[in-house]
């Protein structure tokens, strides 16, 4: 029912120009032939008018790894909803290693008010939740990832709710290769996440929600997450670097 999807987010990685569309030429070809899933590349702001054009003509999505709320004005270094608009149809927003710089000012009000400019731009957000090791070793991931969700997705509609994505991402197995059991993931994701968007928007909606799963998803593992009901795709860090990344969309295959 719901159609897998994948994104890669190259973090602050491939960023040269020449680096960036060499690798996207080398991989868009066999990416564009994987149909049933969603594939999305999120390289650095800086190569995104460059691999746009290169993914013009094909099905691959892009997207930006963070953005502004505000549409223009005084503030200096940040790229605003309608500028990634003109680029992309995704945005990351409150990846991890955003919401942990408290310098970046990644609160759950202003990723809340990315969310809702990022809607109101046609830009499908794929909203990062997940809890610490120090909150996952003390039971509180329910409540920790519950009032994420909440936060985040505030006022969000139910006609707009079902073009969200989240990225259930427990911080501990991001880029530590020791990734959560597919299990685990599955239970999570279905007591926590689902529970707290049927809360929000009802129950009907509550399964039109495409959630991801990320923390050191690789090709070797991304089935095992792929075949547990409540998982809808990935959310891919270091493995979306590498030409064999194209082998792991591949593995999000509903029939694999
Ligand atoms: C991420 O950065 O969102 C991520 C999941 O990274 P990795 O796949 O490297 O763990």
């Amino acid at each position: 029912m719901r159609k897998p999807i994948v994104a890669g987010n190259w973090k602050m990685n491939l960023g040269s120009v020449n680096e960036a569309i060499s690798f996207v030429r080398a991989i868009r070809h066999p990416l564009n032939e994987i149909e049933g899933v969603d594939r999305v590349l999120c390289p650095p702001f800086t190569v995104l008018h460059p691999i746009s054009e290169i993914l013009l003509p094909l099905e691959i999505g892009l997207g930006a790894q963070n953005m502004h709320w505000e549409d223009q004005g005084a503030h200096t270094g940040e790229i605003s909803p309608s500028m990634v608009a003109d680029l992309c149809q995704y945005v990351i927003l409150g990846h991890s290693e955003r919401r942990a710089a408290a310098s970046l000012e990644d609160s759950d009000e202003a990723i809340n008010r990315k969310v809702h400019a990022a809607l109101s731009h046609n830009l499908t957000p794929i909203l990062c939740v997940g809890e610490n090791l120090a909150q996952n070793e003390a039971g509180e991931t329910h409540a920790f990832v519950y009032t994420q969700i909440q936060s985040g997705l505030q006022g969000v509609s139910k006609e707009q709710a079902p073009s969200c994505v989240i990225a259930y991402e427990p911080i501990w197995a991001i880029g530590t290769g020791k990734a959560a059991t597919p299990g685990d993931v599955n239970r999570i994701i279905g007591l926590t996440v689902r529970s707290a968007l049927a809360d929000l928007f009802g129950e009907e909606i509550a399964q039109k929600v495409r959630v991801q799963y990320g923390g050191s998803v690789n090709v070797g593992n991304i089935q095992s997450y792929m075949v547990m009901p409540e998982v809808d795709g990935a959310l891919v860090g270091g493995a979306s670097l590498k030409p064999d990344f194209v082998d792991l969309v591949r593995g999000a295959l509903p029939s694999q």
